[in-house]
């Protein structure tokens, strides 16, 4: 992304006066550290001297990275030490070699968990706390003990952990897609690892893997009329706007590129609502298309409140994937929602209730 997209886009973005009092920028998508740490120093001192000149200091901004950990050396090390106070950092890292090396190779078909855990443990001896994500495949599902067990031992140096199951339920290699047939796997993965949890707390080792408490977190808030609307917020109009290299900007979810659905509103655009160097953000926020996508994706979530008892705890954010996989707003229950909300919940509430017996008995 040249310097002069990122002078116009956060000028246009800190004049605008709908900037939050705290927003995050997030490199992400690709790999960002294929850039040196100069390119982000200066791209890190232009937003805050932007932020300075048009609004003082009254707009906390914090950064974030999200890397696959290979090019970690002393260099990125001394830039993170550096930049402690506002940046975080993010490793995609599936487990073990086994699972991560089945599917993480590079573009000589190499492995790299090896350099991967290199990366780690470099930040690790830097005393500069990660975030780890892993994706979780039809590999992880048979193996939740040593899945477990390799961030379990890293605890100590994360600021979060999670898991990502594969967005989307289809993909052209059959173990990187599942389908309603592989609920039970799922549930079974889910439980054993809220097992593992239980029996690690009750030795004094807590580690919270962020699905569960953020699922709980939604089933105990179901019925509060004050507690956040997670569904609402997942997908809700200008909270995240994306911005690519070549200046197209998206808004709704974290990462939703042009090429998604790219005519579905007839421009060849996908869902995005313009580009910085044509079009101003303001008119973009006030533009006829993003109405007409608030209105579909209002669509949706009637659609989903009247039709689905998961509608209070469902995290929200598929009515894009409802429209790729059934074809309309309208529908409900795509694959995707099977297993990344109605199997979790099961499992959670399955998980407290057995847990609860346990200790009356
Ligand atoms: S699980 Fe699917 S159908 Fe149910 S509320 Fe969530 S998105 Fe809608």
């Amino acid at each position: 992304m040249p310097s002069g997209l990122i002078d116009r886009f956060f000028t246009e973005l800190f004049s605008s006066g709908r900037v939050a009092p705290a927003i995050t920028v997030s490199w992400h998508s690709g790999e960002p550290l294929t850039l040196p740490p100069s390119y982000y120093e200066d791209a890190i001192s232009r937003i805050l001297s932007l932020r300075d000149t048009i609004r003082g200091d009254a707009i906390s901004v914090r950064f974030d990275i999200q890397t696959n950990g290979v090019l970690i050396d002393d260099e990125w090390c001394a830039f993170f030490r550096r930049h402690e106070a506002h940046f975080d950092i993010g490793v995609s890292c599936d487990g073990p070699p086994e699972l991560h090396d089945a599917y993480r190779v590079n573009w000589g078909k190499q492995h790299t968990h090896a350099k991967t855990l290199r990366g780690m443990e470099l930040l690790e001896s830097n005393r500069i706390k990660y975030n780890l994500i892993s994706v979780v495949t039809e590999n992880t599902l048979a193996h939740p003990e040593a899945f477990y067990k390799f961030f379990f031992d890293r605890r100590e140096h994360l600021s979060g952990f999670h898991f990502n199951v594969l967005a989307h339920a289809n993909s052209g290699d059959p173990a990187l897609s599942y389908s309603a047939a592989d609920r039970d796997a799922y549930y079974r993965f889910f439980r054993q690892l809220l097992q593992r949890t239980h029996r690690a707390s009750e030795a004094g080792a807590d580690f919270r893997i962020r699905n569960f408490s953020q699922g709980l977190a939604r089933i105990l808030n179901a019925r509060n009329a004050d507690a956040p609307n997670y569904f609402e917020e997942a997908s809700a109009p200008l909270k995240t706007l994306n911005l690519d290299a070549k200046g197209n900007v998206t808004t709704f979810y974290a990462g939703l590129g042009i090429e998604v659905l790219p005519n579905l509103y007839g421009d060849d655009k996908g869902m995005s609502l313009g580009n910085i160097y044509e079009i101003s953000l303001e008119d973009m926020a006030g533009s006829e298309k993003l109405l007409r996508i608030i209105r579909d994706f209002d669509i949706s979530r009637q659609a989903c409140e009247a039709s689905c008892q998961y509608f209070p705890v469902c995290t929200g954010g598929f009515e894009v994937t409802k429209k790729q996989t059934l074809g309309s707003y309208v529908a409900v229950e795509t694959t995707e929602c099977m297993i990344h909300v109605k199997t979790l919940i099961d499992a959670l509430l399955d998980d407290v209730k057995d847990y609860l017996e346990q200790r009356a008995a």
